[in-house]
């Protein structure tokens, strides 16, 4: 039996091979996995980078070990792809090898080249093609920035020689032995350079970041047919047949497919994603416009907000504050205090993101008393998770967006129960938390699986229940704890003034 789907995740810091077996009642079950950390390199300040080759060398080595473990290729059906987003890679059409290091999303290199054109009045246009502010942080700045750092590449990639993608491109490309060059709507929607409404390639932004047409892949949906796995690889052809950006792909792997339908992932920063339908809306709170997903006839748009710190509070606890000496510690101590004693935490400690945007904003802590203590800290480091949270789904409603039915979530901080409890409670909504964790690779293999339909469609098939929390807190309790930490948030922005 082929019922078997090899998901590739790539991500910032490892990569992974999962296979999932797909059963006939549509629901997916991981059997076999394979990870390799990935080396990272910092050759500045501000700038980041990883090797592409070594990323095509774990990425073959990953997936040849599940592709051993799940009982040999014969069983497999399909590729699904889901990787770090916005991560550019130059490489040689020839050769197959990479020009240059791959430029890392989180790269600061192109913050002038970006304020340039910010500068110059261009971000009303790029945001209402792309949805997208003007930030080094998306592909079309580096793209530019690797043609410029590779003599004759920008000539040679008018003559098709070269060829420039995100991480889901390069994979493909080396997975399909250079015969295809693509990537799919949502990695696309994360350059500056794509149309949210038509999911094609705009030449004027194209021209306007110095990006060469050529060099670009060919957009395709997110479980189309996206090349044929070199035999020689894996022994058989496998077809790729789905791929999506990582935050895409966990919406997939939610299951939030509707209007209205959210996901945030709590991790090191959060990222929360929310299904808007299938028309895109333009945020006038500086979240971003992004694609859902795109499969078949069927586009869902969605507005994403990231915080850029949330686990990473808990390991300042733990590593700075030296208050807990693990992570699970932290819950205990916040519920054994019957409040937060007036303790806030705002932890800007590399600035604040939406719906705020102070990048000089720094970590500030009010309303200290003589009788605050470890365990205030702690709470306030857990409570802050829901108030940046609230503050992402009042900009949603802002915006106009359709109200949240359910907040899904995943990622490492949600093993804490009085985090979650509290983000239920302060931003009034449901939070649901899926047995099985690894949201990413489920999305790309449920993408994969529609594609070769394994599965009739994309519909959630939980193997086991979710956790679930409701709001408990009255609404005077609530207003109270909001309007501290508004207080706290002032008093962060002022003093980074
Ligand atoms: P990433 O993918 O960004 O590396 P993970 O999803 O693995 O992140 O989550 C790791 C984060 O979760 C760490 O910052 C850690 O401090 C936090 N974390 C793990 N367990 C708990 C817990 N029980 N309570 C609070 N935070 C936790």
């Amino acid at each position: 039996m082929t019922r078997l789907i090899l998901a590739i995740d790539q991500g910032t810091t490892s990569t992974r091979a999962i296979a999932f077996e797909c059963s006939e009642d549509g629901a997916l079950r991981p059997v076999a996995v394979s990870q390799i950390e990935l080396e990272q390199h910092f050759p500045k300040p501000g700038w980041v980078e990883h090797d592409a080759g070594e990323i095509w060398t774990a990425t073959l080595q990953t997936c040849r070990e599940v592709v051993r473990k799940g009982g040999g290729i014969g069983r497999f059906a399909a590729v699904g792809i889901t990787n770090q987003r916005e991560t550019s890679v130059l490489w040689d059409a020839a050769t197959g090898e990479p020009l240059h290091r791959a430029i890392v999303w989180q790269d600061r290199r192109t913050a002038e080249a970006t304020g340039r054109l910010a500068a110059a009045g261009h971000e009303p246009e790029v945001q209402a093609a792309t949805g997208l502010i003007l930030d080094p942080y998306f592909s079309a700045s580096k793209f530019a920035w690797l043609l410029d750092a590779v003599p004759g590449s920008r000539e040679r990639a008018a003559r098709g020689e070269v060829k420039l993608g995100t991480i889901e491109s390069w994979l493909i490309w080396k997975l399909t032995g250079g015969a295809s060059h693509v990537t799919d709507a949502t990695n696309a929607s994360r350059t500056s350079l794509m149309d949210l409404r038509t999911m094609q390639w705009r030449p004027d932004l194209a021209d306007l970041f110095g990006v060469p047409m050529e060099a670009l892949p060919d957009i395709r949906g997110c479980a189309d047919h996206l090349g044929d796995c070199e035999p020689s690889l894996f022994g058989a052809a496998l077809p790729i047949h789905g791929a999506a950006g990582d935050q895409q792909a966990a919406l997939v792997g939610h299951g939030a497919l509707n209007a209205g339908d959210a996901k945030i992932t709590y991790g090191t920063g959060a990222f929360l994603v929310a299904n808007v339908g299938d028309a895109p809306v333009t945020s006038t709170s500086r979240l971003l416009g992004t694609l859902g997903y795109a499969v078949g006839d069927v586009t869902a748009y969605a507005l994403e907000g990231s915080i850029f710190s949330a686990g990473s509070a808990i390991q300042w606890l733990r590593d700075g504050l030296k208050v807990i000496s693990e992570s699970r510690q932290s819950e205990a101590m916040a519920s054994g205090l019957k409040d937060n004693g007036g303790v806030y935490l705002v932890p800007g400690f590399t600035g604040l993101g939406a719906p705020w945007w102070e990048p000089g904003a720094r970590g500030t802590i009010v309303g200290l008393t003589r009788d605050s203590g470890p365990a205030h800290m702690v709470r306030a480091a857990l409570e802050s998770l829901a108030y940046q949270t609230r503050d992402l789904l009042d900009a949603l409603e802002k915006d106009g967006a359709p109200k949240l039915s359910v907040l899904r979530v995943d990622g490492g901080v949600t093993a804490n129960a009085f985090a979650m409890q509290f983000v239920a409670d302060i931003c009034e909504v449901t939070v649901e938390r899926p047995a099985f964790q690894e949201m990413t690779a489920l999305g790309a293999a449920k993408l994969a699986a529609l594609g070769v339909s394994l599965i009739p469609d994309l519909k959630d098939h939980p193997v086991e229940a979710p956790a679930r929390w409701t709001p408990r807190m009255g609404p005077d309790e609530r207003e109270r704890l909001l309007k501290g930490w508004r207080g706290a948030v002032r008093a962060a922005i002022i003093a980074a003034q």
